[in-house]
This record gives C-alpha cells, sequence and structure tokens, in this order.
C-alpha cells in the first residue's frame, strides 16, 4: 500500500519574511507604513485563507478526507476570533492538526536577519504549540518549519515540547519514501522532490507551481501517477503540500483572485485527489495515521 499525505500548510496570506522583523508579513500588506509592518497581527492578512479554502473545505468535509494542516498560530487565532464558524469547520476528527510557528518565523533568520535565540525559538514554539491545542482542544504531534528552515535547535526543543515528528526536510526522490529517526529520536517525514533528471523533471512536490501557473494540471497529475508507479517499498508515502491562502491569491500577480479562478483551483485540486484515489493500493492517510498503523508511536 501507497500512503498519500494531503498536507496544507494554513498561514497568513503570502507568508514573506522581512528583514529586521522576526514575524512574517502577508505580501498584500507589504507596502503598508511602519507602525503596520511591525505590528505582527496588523501585518498578518487572511482574507485569503478564508475565501480560498472555503470550497475544498467543503470537499475534504463531505469526503471525510484523512488531511493533515500544519497551522500557524496567529492566523488560526484571529481566525478564531473573526470566523468561529470557520475554525468549528476546520475541527474535523479526520484533520491531523500539527503547528507551523506562531508568526510564521524565520527560526534561522535567513531572510530577515534576525534569527531567534534557542530560548526565545523554544517559547514561540510552545506557545504555538498550546494555542492551537486550546484552539482545537486536542493533542498535536507533528511540526512544519515556516520556510521549511529548521534552526540547529530546532529539532531538540520539539523533542522536549513532545511533538512526535517533524516534516521541514526536503528529500530527493522518485517514488514514495518511508519517515526517519534523527539522532535524537524526532521522527522525520521527508517533504519529497523528484530528480531533475526524472520523468518529473524536479518537482518539489508542494502545489506552488500549478497555483502559479507554472505547470498544468494534466502534468502535475501525471507526476504523482509517475511517482506512485516507481513506487515498490510497501508502506510507503508520497505527500501533496500546499497552502491554505493560495487558491485565492497569485504571488507572481500579486492580487487576489476571482471567485471564478478560486473555483478553478478548487477543480484543479479536487482533480488531483479523484485520481489518485482511482489508483489500486493507493490509501489517502496522515503522518500521524502512518505512526499508528506501522506501530512506531511513541507511548504517552
Ligand atoms: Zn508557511
Amino acid at each position: 500500500m501507497i500512503y498519500i499525505f494531503l498536507c496544507v500548510d494554513f498561514d497568513r496570506d503570502a507568508a514573506f519574511p522581512a528583514l529586521g522583523h522576526k514575524h512574517a508579513i502577508s505580501k498584500p500588506r507589504q507596502t503598508e507604513i511602519q507602525d503596520i509592518l511591525t505590528d505582527p497581527e496588523k501585518s498578518a492578512e487572511i482574507q485569503g485563507s478564508i475565501e480560498g479554502f472555503d470550497q475544498i473545505l467543503s470537499f475534504l468535509i463531505k469526503k471525510k478526507l484523512p488531511t493533515v494542516f500544519y497551522f500557524e498560530a496567529r492566523t488560526t487565532n484571529l481566525i478564531s476570533k473573526r470566523h468561529p464558524e470557520f475554525l468549528k469547520r476546520l475541527n474535523q476528527p479526520f484533520f491531523e492538526k500539527g503547528v507551523h510557528g506562531y508568526d510564521h518565523e524565520d527560526l534561522v533568520g535567513e531572510e530577515t536577519g534576525v534569527p531567534l535565540e534557542k530560548q526565545e525559538e523554544f517559547n514561540l514554539i510552545k506557545q504555538a504549540k498550546e494555542k492551537i491545542e486550546e484552539l482545537f482542544s486536542t493533542e498535536i504531534t507533528g511540526f512544519r518549519a515556516p520556510y521549511m528552515r529548521l534552526s540547529e535547535n530546532t529539532q531538540k526543543i520539539l523533542l522536549n515540547l513532545d511533538f512526535v515528528y517533524d516534516s521541514s526536510i526536503y528529500l530527493e526522490s522518485d517514488k514514495a519514501i518511508i519517515p526517519y529517526s534523527d539522532e535524537h529520536g524526532m521522527i522525520e517525514f521527508p517533504v519529497i522532490k523528484t530528480p531533475k533528471a526524472s520523468l518529473m523533471k524536479g518537482m518539489y512536490t508542494y502545489l506552488w507551481p500549478l497555483f502559479e501557473g507554472k505547470r498544468g494540471i494534466k502534468e502535475i497529475v501525471s507526476n504523482y501517477i509517475q511517482l506512485i508507479h516507481n513506487s515498490t517499498e510497501d508502506n510507503s508515502y508520497i505527500s501533496i503540500n500546499l497552502h491554505s491562502w493560495h487558491f485565492a491569491y497569485s504571488v507572481e500577480q500579486n492580487c487576489y483572485l476571482s471567485q471564478k479562478e478560486i473555483h478553478k483551483n478548487t477543480e484543479f485540486l479536487i482533480k488531483l485527489i479523484t485520481k489518485l484515489e482511482e489508483i489500486e493500493g493507493v490509501h489517502f492517510s496522515t503522518p500521524k495515521l502512518w505512526l499508528e498503523d506501522n506501530k512506531l508511536l511513541r507511548k504517552t
């Protein structure tokens, strides 16, 4: 059996690092005045995630499709205050909830120029975990680093905070993969990047190029089918990764999309899910369910 994980990085609209700011700034707010840019809450826009994710959310709920969400705490907290009904819809038992930073921090400071101190990083991830656990009344086991960038301390911090797995590392592979445990005992579920020389031509398994119009849906579907066909190891997995706002906001064009375009993007993802579901031996799941099926989850 091949596992497919649908992974949603649920964050502020197009979170980008900005020089001198530890929190991310939504791209649509990047030209605002300093007072807004220095405020982690005011510099977060969530319109795209709310409007863009609405249609696909209905589809996932109707199908009860296992999906993993990596929630940015600030965005999720804003949703709970401004759109409590939407938060309720996100709180399905078949949706696994993980953490994606408090304010979508660039943990290593690669682009912000302001790396987090070890204690500061610990406190932020702890607060983010507690916030997500409180909002969804659930226990969190998974983490995905904003911008897929882990600091040298992150994995130890995650272990100390009782996370079970991380999913923030790219691994080059032309087939489904198996998670591994790092030297500290943290389980890593890498995200596949296909080799340039493969039939998939160097594809990150993020749907970014699809929503930005750089790769067509036919090519994406056939690449995923190819990945599945190449897969030989039983219980290996492939993840499909995307951002909550990407149905409704184009980074390249720097603008929000029309309802018609949101619908088109939603249909793209539905098509990909439907095509993969038709393949025999393919099973939609989540990292936590994978660990339970494969009896590797630590006893609590
Ligand atoms: Zn993100």
